[in-house]
């Protein structure tokens, strides 16, 4: 089985991401967009360069399950007979007990839709193409892999709200997200700072989506994220952290419903609802616009903050790593950040930073700053692994 070919799967409301493992080499990826309106597939082989997409021209698919059926003969097509071991799943939400990836049954399907109305732009989506590939191939093994799974160490003191106690027995509490990322870091942050494995370390996974994790010993103790993937640090278009009272105050005073609300925090603010103009981190940092520069800085702003309160969690700070798109490949964004950070014993090293060295703080900083990629089809694709290892039936 260990030899054997995994597809990682990431389905969201409109597009499928897929790609496929022969042990942690990447043999193809690619991704289904515009699903229920026009479909349209891209492929890559494992070097990256373009190769023929599935042709979905003859029935385009109106849901993720659907593209997930189309893509298997193709997949299969693909691998030249060799046998597909297992799909893997990105599913967002695992609920509070979950702490690991789970080989997929029919009662697992139906416990992880009970959790649905926590994640309903996600978790829904996340779920019908595995529904979907266990009725057409009920042979094909299929895992589960939760993006709160990592955060199920945090301490119950902070994964509570201050809300009545029974809130967070119905399951109102921080969740955390983000974890095959900061799994994945954790996995390769051995081999990049020995020392800081072991330590004290803020991952700061900045991309579209933006969330910070304490890692204690490669154990997450605490995190920016909360019951959604709304709170913590502004995002491309999502708001982060606000006070709650803003929401009670637009309903009453401006009669916004639930979707209104909805659409405001999640797709009209953060840093596009900042700048008035673009939520990509790419046009913000060419743009002379001040709106723009505004926005950035209220980003760094939080970012640095958010570290302070989990150096705060972790009792003191060894390390700072940057993953996703921003935090792998904006220069300023960093340098800006470990500026803010300088209280804390950071000290940037400006060419290493330029040159996005794996370690770009100074030779004589306290704590030691690193760029990691992030890879979370890959910590998928390990997991599905592991977990047919552990559960074959
Ligand atoms: P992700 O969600 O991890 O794919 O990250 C997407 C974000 O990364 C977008 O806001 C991009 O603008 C940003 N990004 C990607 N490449 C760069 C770059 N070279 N400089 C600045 N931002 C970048």
């Amino acid at each position: 089985m260990s030899d054997g070919l995994i597809g990682v799967i990431n389905a969201g409301s409109s597009s499928l991401k897929f790609s496929l493992y022969e042990g942690d080499a990447l043999q193809l990826s690619g991704q289904v967009d515009g699903i229920g309106v026009r479909p349209a597939a891209k492929a890559r082989n494992g070097a990256g360069e373009a190769i023929d997409a599935p042709d979905l021209s003859a029935s385009p698919p109106a849901t993720p399950a659907e593209a997930l059926l189309a893509l298997l003969p193709w997949l299969r097509g693909h691998i030249g007979g060799r046998p597909l071991a297992a799909l893997g799943h990105r599913v967002v939400h695992g609920g509070p007990h979950h702490d690991r990836p789970k080989r997929v049954t029919p009662a697992l399907l139906e416990e992880l839709a009970t959790l649905s109305p926590l994640a309903p732009l996600h978790q829904p989506h996340n779920l019908s193409p595995i529904r979907a590939a266990m009725d057409r191939t009920p042979g094909l093994p299929q895992v589960a892999c939760f993006d709160t799974a990592f955060h199920r160490t945090i301490p119950e003191v902070a994964q509570v709200f201050a809300l009545p106690h029974e809130m967070a027995a119905r399951g109102i509490r921080r969740y955390g997200f983000h974890g095959l990322s900061y799994e994945y870091i954790a996995s390769a942050l051995p081999a990049v700072a020995p020392d800081l494995a072991r330590g004290r370390v803020v991952v700061a996974h900045l991309g579209n989506g933006a969330s910070l994790c304490a890692l204690q010993g490669g154990r997450s103790i605490a995190t920016t994220m909360g019951f959604s993937a709304l709170d913590g640090l502004p995002m491309g278009t999502r708001c982060g952290e606000i006070d709650p009272a803003v929401v009670l105050h637009l309903m009453r005073q401006d009669g916004l419903d639930i979707a209104g609300v909805e659409a405001l925090l999640y797709r009209r603010s953060g840093l596009l609802g900042l700048s008035g103009l673009s939520s990509d981190f790419r046009d913000l940092l060419a743009s002379g616009d001040p709106r723009a520069r505004f926005a950035i800085e209220v980003f760094v702003y939080r970012v640095a903050r958010g570290i302070g309160s989990l150096a705060a969690a972790l009792g003191g700070l060894d390390g700072i790593v940057f993953t996703a798109g921003v935090g792998e490949n904006a220069a300023p964004i960093r340098a800006a950040v470990c500026e803010a950070c300088r209280w804390l014993g950071v000290v940037l090293d400006p060419a290493a930073n330029e040159a996005r060295a794996a370690t770009i703080s100074a030779a004589g900083s306290r704590v030691g700053v690193h760029i990691i990629p992030t890879d979370e089809n890959l910590m998928i694709a390990r997991h599905t692994r592991a977990a047919l290892a552990e559960d074959p039936a």
